[in-house]
């Protein structure tokens, strides 16, 4: 049997089959891992939720026959999930977390609560590269109260079957290389007046840690230990909503940037140790001057740290891509072991790009 008539065979044979497998053996210790495509799990980030619930029965309908089964809106829950009901698609509740531009309550009510960059601004009254910067503090703990409760009341709609985290991360230290032009600035460096949190919290709770202000660090970008208190502020809020998600028999996910180092690097979201059911990296090939196979090389590098029982799905930047570059971006990220993508948005798809998609999902491996 050759290769292909091998594939053919096999790939007819998984159906049932959760995930990809490996052939190694098969091949003589060459790595080759089969996925069929018509298993993926595939999702959509909604930023426009208005609506009627028929609007939305049209606009789910399509997303179902693509080849879609989750999507993800911040708002219009009792419009949306009837809609989603009746075509069979999951709802997942979008939640931005620490990033606060919009929450003007919690400004007046709370300024205390809000990341202090090096400088000592905060970044209510300073807010880094545009207004709506404005971060809470992840080491406060009424931080962690007002955003579980924020989760509850989510979790009231029992339709939903994720609490989705984005923004849930330090503002940019470093902005993705692409965007720096963007905002006329060069960083080669970590720079004061985006490096966080030196709040009065963070201060004291470092020093009593470590034995030191984080503010009289020879060097902060290259101190390990204040590196990972900062990591751990953003896992240990994660993984507290972790436990209350899961007591209520729901699942956890998050949108993150794309690689752990590049997380871990760029904004202080050490991902990989978070209580996750699955992970939507943030895979914008053009944010980082990458070409399309880099999508696969950022799989790889995920499933390298992730936990084997995490799905992942890679989250695609429509707006960059045409109609064969898209499925390109599908293959590239199944192939790599991907359990399927995420689009943002819906509403940046073309008639083109729904058809290409549509194809590449459900030819199968
Ligand atoms: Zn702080």
């Amino acid at each position: 049997m050759d290769r292909k008539t091998f594939l053919k065979y096999t790939s007819s044979t998984l159906a049932g089959v959760a995930s990809g497998f490996n052939l190694s053996k098969a091949f003589g210790g060459q790595k080759v891992r089969l996925r069929n495509h018509k298993l993926s799990k595939n999702w959509a980030w909604i930023t426009e939720t208005e609506g009627s619930v028929d609007d939305w029965k049209y606009r789910l309908e399509k997303l179902k026959k693509a080849g879609f089964d989750a999507i993800l809106p911040q708002k219009n829950f009792d419009t949306i999930i009837p809609a989603a009901e009746k075509v069979g698609i999951e709802v997942h509740a979008w939640l931005v977390s620490l990033q606060r531009g919009s929450d003007t309550e919690a400004q007046q009510k709370h300024p205390e609560w809000f990341m202090v960059n090096r400088k000592g601004q905060s970044s209510l009254s300073d807010p880094a590269y545009v207004d709506y910067y404005k971060w809470f503090c992840p080491s406060r703990k009424p931080v962690h109260e007002y955003l579980r409760e924020e989760v509850s009341e989510l979790l009231a709609y029992t339709e939903i079957k994720s609490i989705h985290l984005d923004y849930i991360r330090y503002p940019d230290v470093i902005l993705p290389i692409s965007l720096q032009p963007k905002y006329d600035i060069v960083q080669d460096k970590e720079y004061s007046q985006y490096d966080y949190c030196y709040c009065s919290v963070c201060r004291q709770r470092f020093k009593e840690q470590y034995g030191t202000d984080p503010l009289e660090l020879k060097d902060p970008a290259q101190s390990r230990e204040w590196k990972l208190y900062r990591y751990n502020q953003v896992t240990t809020l994660v993984n507290k909503i972790a436990l209350d998600v899961h007591e209520q028999n729901r699942l956890l996910t998050a949108a993150v940037f794309p690689t752990p180092d590049i997380a871990r690097t760029l904004v202080r979201q050490n991902w990989p140790d978070w209580d996750l059911d699955a992970v939507l990296p943030m895979m914008y090939h053009n944010f980082y001057d990458k070409g399309l196979s880099w999508i696969a090389e950022a799989v790889k590098e995920a499933r390298n740290e992730l936990p084997k029982t995490t799905a992942l799905y890679s989250g695609l930047f429509v707006p960059a891509m045409d109609e064969k570059e898209l499925a390109q971006a599908f293959e590239y990220a199944m192939d790599a072991g991907a359990d399927g993508i995420s689009l943002f948005t819906d509403t940046a798809m073309k008639g083109k790009h729904w058809k290409n998609l549509r194809r590449v999902i459900q030819k199968g491996s």
